[in-house]
């Protein structure tokens, strides 16, 4: 008997280091500090999603406050397989940006976050790297809107604002392009929770593909086009996602969120989505909240 638990226990050990052996946690990075936004509430909950769904080791780089001194604020992004941005703020110093772009450059994944897409409207290769983005003086000068037109994404020049929301509703998403490992096998219409609808997004938007948008009307405060609200961006050998959604805490419970910022992470990370979809995840006309 003690020899055949001595067994169980030795075969059990094995188990568990080579499954942690076979399958490491990917490493990610959030990006905060600085931002419009309440950083300081959103941060922890995508620190917790990304760790709860076992993919994801977890590190959070804090940059100093507004105003303050930022050469020392040097994160080490090549250390990481996903870079989530949750910054809106001061410039980084210049060895910092470089140090960005080439980790993208290389291959390094990206998730831009809610309001990240307001960042740096003078920086040229963040925008890129972004595709599409808003406020920060955004206008024409930042390259075009993306609008849907015939089933086509075309680039619409005219002049005016970058970045514009109505008041919190509840709308659906639409899946533009179901084949994109992040979109393959959700239903084709679901509904999020009140939240902001962005709009009027524009940039350089190379080498980018709308995964899914949201109509935003004109009687609710938006600019009556299907607005893109998930989408990547291809740059150099780098994954970016950028998921609109999440004005706050509260939005983030909402599954469409969650399975969609899980799916754009693992994807950006790794180039591959392997997790299901959620048995919880929403259909086309109730929001799906996860407590
Ligand atoms: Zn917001």
């Amino acid at each position: 008997m003690l020899v055949r638990s001595w067994l169980t226990a030795l075969l059990f050990g094995l188990l568990a280091v080579s499954v942690s052996w076979a399958d490491p946690p990917l490493k990610a990075l959030i990006v905060d500090g600085q931002n419009a936004h309440n950083w300081k509430e959103t941060s922890p909950v995508l620190k917790t999603l990304l760790e709860d769904s076992g993919m994801f080791q977890v590190d959070v780089a804090t940059s100093p406050p507004k105003g303050q001194d930022m050469s020392g604020f040097q994160p080490d992004f090549s250390k990481y397989a996903l870079v989530v941005l949750n910054y809106q703020g001061d410039e980084w110093a210049a060895d910092t940006k470089q140090a960005f772009v080439d980790y993208v450059k290389n291959g390094g994944g990206v998730l831009v976050y809610h309001f990240a897409c307001a960042a740096f409207p003078k920086w040229p290769e963040y925008n890129e790297i972004i595709g599409l983005g808003g406020w920060g003086g955004r206008n024409e000068t930042a390259g075009p809107y993306l609008r849907l037109r015939d089933g086509q994404f075309v680039r619409d020049e005219t002049p005016g604002r970058g970045g514009g929301h109505g008041p919190m509703q509840p709308f659906q998403l639409i899946v533009r392009e179901p084949n994109h490992p992040i979109t393959q096998g959700l239903p084709p219409t679901f509904m999020h929770v009140d939240d902001e609808l962005y709009g009027w997004l524009r940039g350089p938007a190379k080498n980018l593909t709308v995964l899914a948008t949201a109509f935003a009307p004109k009687e609710l405060g938006g600019a009556g086009e299907h607005e893109p609200v998930l989408f990547t961006v291809e740059y150099g050998k780098g994954r970016v996602f950028q998921n609109a959604l999440g004005h706050t805490a509260k939005e983030l419970k909402s599954v469409a969120f969650i399975a969609t910022f899980l799916r754009g992470a693992e994807w950006a990370a790794t180039g591959k989505v392997t997790q299901s979809v959620p048995d919880d995840f929403p259909g086309p006309d109730k929001a799906s909240i996860r407590e």
